[in-house]
């Protein structure tokens, strides 16, 4: 079954206690899709870069197997999303230093013809209301899951409740839920979000790991741990995480509990990677051999 993928292709600046790296390979739709096709193919890719979108960049995106990036406009006269941020001394915390919105400011993307038979959606961090258009086009869906972040419930919130209407999941990381609902423990956060209208909700835990609220049940996963000098940059892994999760669902086909529960492995599994490098180096540089090899260690270590 095709997955569909829209959110950001983005340009990212990233700094960290002992490394900096400038105008990376990033964005949540770029990190989403390439931890996806270690999973499943196609990934289908909605999106939009501007004419300042690095050749290099290009090459990286092309050279993932399992990539349709006949969804991506490039529009020479705009510019790319671009991101900046800090990351605190733990590497948990980071801030935002800027974010420049380039494309998302313009019309979202168009999708492509050969996507309408696509059943299972993706909506990456992007603006809430880019999310929700994709989404109108999909009445047919099987599954649609989103993500979304701080910046969004700050400045869209109204979008935001509107989107959460009409997914069927929402991933979403800890501090974000706890803006979203005021409440701090994430279990009774994630039923508050249920309320809003999905009916399954993944609260990520960074360091600390994942747990999935679910009409038939919850289930919880460690982070697969890590060591010091192998947390090189954060950034993305909750794209990648979703990547995993989604492209594992999408893999088998079925949708219930166990399958969930099995994905949110996979998608643990699937970030570990992308910390170990800047932008999306270390998915790249890494084979599925090596993903089968981690998960038979994590299985170990979690008891799964
Ligand atoms: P994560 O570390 O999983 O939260 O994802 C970080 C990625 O999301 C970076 O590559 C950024 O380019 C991208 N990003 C940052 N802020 C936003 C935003 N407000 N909307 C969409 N994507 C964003």
């Amino acid at each position: 079954m095709p997955l569909l993928v829209t959110g950001t292709i983005g340009i990212d600046t990233v700094h960290t206690p002992t490394a900096n790296a400038e105008e990376v390979s990033g964005g949540s739709c770029a990190y989403f899709a390439a931890a996806a096709a270690f999973h499943h193919s196609p990934i289908r890719i909605v999106g939009a870069v501007g004419g300042d979108w690095p050749e290099g960049h290009a090459h990286l995106l092309e050279s993932i197997d399992g990539l349709c990036l006949e969804g991506l406009e490039r529009r020479s006269e705009s510019k790319t999303f671009a991101w900046g941020g800090r990351y605190f001394d733990n590497m948990n915390q980071r801030e935002t230093l800027f974010t420049e919105l380039g494309v998302l400011e313009e019309a979202p993307p168009e999708v492509p013809a050969s996507y309408a038979d696509s059943r299972l959606i993706f909506l990456a961090n992007s603006h809430p209301s880019v999310q929700l258009d994709l989404l109108n086009k999909f009445p047919n869906r099987k599954l649609a899951v989103a993500d979304t972040m701080d910046l969004w419930i700050n400045i869209a919130r109204d979008e935001l409740l509107a989107l959460f209407k009409e997914i069927d999941g929402l991933i979403i990381n800890d501090s974000e839920a706890t803006q979203l609902t005021d409440i701090t423990n994430p279990i009774t956060a994630a039923r508050a979000i249920i309320e809003m209208g999905p009916s399954f909700v993944i609260v990520k835990k960074g360091e600390h790991g994942a747990v999935l609220v679910h009409a038939d049940g919850i289930a919880a996963l460690p982070a697969f741990p890590l060591e010091e000098e192998q947390v090189v940059d954060p950034t993305g892994a909750g794209d990648s995480f979703a990547g995993g999760f989604m492209g594992y669902v999408a893999a088998k086909g079925t949708m219930d509990f166990s399958t969930m529960q099995t994905g949110i492995a996979w998608g643990t599994v699937t970030a570990s990677f992308t910390l170990g490098s800047f932008g999306l180096d270390g998915l790249v540089a890494t084979s599925r051999e090596a993903l089968e090899t981690r998960m038979q260690e994590f299985r170990q270590i979690a008891r799964i």
